[in-house]
């Protein structure tokens, strides 16, 4: 079907001020942040949708789903706009942008059950500051809170700061609504716990968009107590004596809610003004106090076996200070691509990885030691290392970061720089055994190793999408590799 169609058939589907075809707002709805540079230099290469559409209901949302479905409309879901990975990227010529921006409704806050339930186009933030006024929290606080809304951070199996404690989002939602491109709504419902059959919540928690789409969500809900939180922060030699104190904590059965281990060059990003050069380690510890006040002895007795590798403690009112100022807002995110219209730099890509604790300092090192004897433009890094930032019984994280001067076309930066480094990383972690992606998804940009990720297991991936989206719709390119990678990553035809 011809574009002009499309909008035409849409009309009848829903009201004229639900359907946008601004031209700046499909330009910017074409991509998302992993090609943000040429984005921000206006060289993207990749098609703009038809159209942008609102829906309000999860009725119109059914109507969208089957039109497309019908006519063989690629969809691409949004809600925040945060995405990093090309989850909102558009590869198709034929392309409709389903915006959860009129899906904006607190359903329900129970504190009681301890849930609330929201439209998928709430912000995070919105339903954070509600539950503050009530004396609880979502516990969920990914950086880009304040811009992030709920079908987004569903979609992308999202993390927030303090996952070591609350969990990331797939262990906070109970329950949740969804579309499928037939038409089919479908509801898990809210319940404490559940055996009858495998877990259906996990279908569309994580499916980026590429199975479903999240019309509402229920989470759980959490008493907040910020007057007993409490800051750690150590110098430490190295960052694998960080990684050991982490481990030690988790290990021991204590749950801080942010255990973080740094790098020297990650620290000097973060903590310039009192790092001195070295890595860091850094604990935050909330809930009830007694909780709190066991979790810091654990944390200084974690400290204690591993001295030798201690330089110094840190006031933890620099710690304390640090979190208070580390979300992004939609400004700094606006500022970002004001720098980047003019200055060939970039600062802050990053590739998220997860493995055993045995495994991720030898990554960490892999890593490291390949990007600079391997990487072609390695002269042009003005900052190359990560932090371990989310930690679990049997293992961590690792938070690559990496900035550089471009020299080189914007619309070839991705293939330059951003791209190669990635790769590396993918090919080490999983090599070593590790998974590609602990927080950000697949997107379109790791979809060429989806298969070497889940092994034996791409099977029950493969057949997921078969079942639920047999034509192919939903978010063309996104967790299952495409041919237009060659074009839109390598650009070959
Ligand atoms: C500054 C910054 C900091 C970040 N910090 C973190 C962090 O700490 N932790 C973390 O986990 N991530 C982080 N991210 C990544 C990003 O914020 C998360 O992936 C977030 O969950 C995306 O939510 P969103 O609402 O912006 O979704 P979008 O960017 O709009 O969409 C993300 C993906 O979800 C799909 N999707 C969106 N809505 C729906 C829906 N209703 N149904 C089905 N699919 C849908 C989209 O198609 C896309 O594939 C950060 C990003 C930025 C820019």
């Amino acid at each position: 079907m011809d574009p002009k169609a499309v909008v035409e058939q849409l009309a009848k589907l829903v009201a004229p001020e639900q359907i946008n075809t601004n031209e700046d707002d499909l330009y910017v709805a074409s991509a998302d942040r992993y090609k943000k540079y040429a984005f921000a230099r206006n060289v993207l290469d990749v098609p703009a949708p038809v159209a942008i559409v609102y829906p309000k209901t999860a009725e119109q949302v059914s109507e969208l789903l089957k039109f497309c479905n019908e006519y063989d409309i690629n969809v691409i879901p949004r809600a925040g706009m945060t995405a990093t990975e090309g989850g909102l990227e558009n590869w198709k010529d034929t392309t409709l942008v389903i915006d959860t921006q009129k899906l904006d409704q607190i359903v329900k806050i129970d504190t009681y059950n301890s849930q609330a339930t929201v439209q998928a186009g709430v912000p995070l933030q919105v339903l954070e500051d509600e539950l503050r006024k009530l004396g609880y929290t979502t516990g969920h606080s990914p950086q880009s809170k304040p811009v992030a809304k709920f079908g987004g951070l569903v979609a992308t199996r999202s993390i927030g700061q303090f996952s070591t404690l609350y969990g990331g989002i797939e262990d906070m939602v109970v329950g949740l609504e969804c579309v499928f491109p037939d038409g089919t709504v479908s509801r898990v419902k809210n319940v404490s716990r559940r055996a009858g059959g495998p877990d259906i919540r996990h279908i569309v928690i994580g499916n980026e968009g590429a199975l479903c789409y999240i019309t509402e969500v229920t989470v759980k809900i959490f008493k907040y107590y910020p007057e007993n939180n409490k800051f750690y922060g150590y110098l430490t030699k190295d960052i694998e004596t960080g990684i050991k104190i982490l481990r030690e904590v988790m290990v021991n059965g204590f749950r801080p809610s942010v255990a973080r281990a740094y790098s020297e060059e990650d620290a000097a990003q973060h903590f310039y003004h009192f790092y001195e050069g070295k890595c860091i380690v850094l604990f935050m510890a909330e809930g009830p106090k007694g909780i709190v006040e066991a979790t810091g002895v654990a944390i200084e007795e974690a400290v204690k076996k591993f001295e030798e590798g201690i330089i110094k403690q840190v006031d933890s009112k620099l710690i304390e200070d640090w979190f208070n100022h580390l979300n992004w807002s939609q400004q700094d995110i606006d500022d970002e691509y004001a720098e980047m219209r003019t200055n060939a730099s970039h600062a802050g890509y990053t590739t998220e990885i997860s493995a055993d604790w045995e495994t991720i300092p030898k990554i960490y090192d892999a890593v490291i030691a390949r990007v600079r004897a391997e990487f072609e433009r390695a002269d042009d890094l003005t900052m190359l290392g990560g932090h371990s930032s989310h930690s679990y019984l049997n293992g961590t994280n690792m938070y690559f970061v990496y900035n550089y001067k471009i020299n080189c076309e914007p619309e070839d930066e991705l293939i330059t720089y951003h791209h190669p480094i990635q790769k590396i990383i993918v090919e080490e972690t999983l090599k070593h055994g590790g998974s590609m992606c602990h927080h950000h998804g697949i997107g379109k940009y790791r979809s060429e190793w989806t298969k070497d990720e889940h092994g034996s297991a791409y099977y029950m991936l493969e057949k997921l999408k078969e079942a639920f989206d047999p034509k192919g719709i939903m978010n063309h390119g996104t967790i299952y590799p495409v041919k237009e990678l060659n074009k839109y990553i390598y650009q070959q035809d």
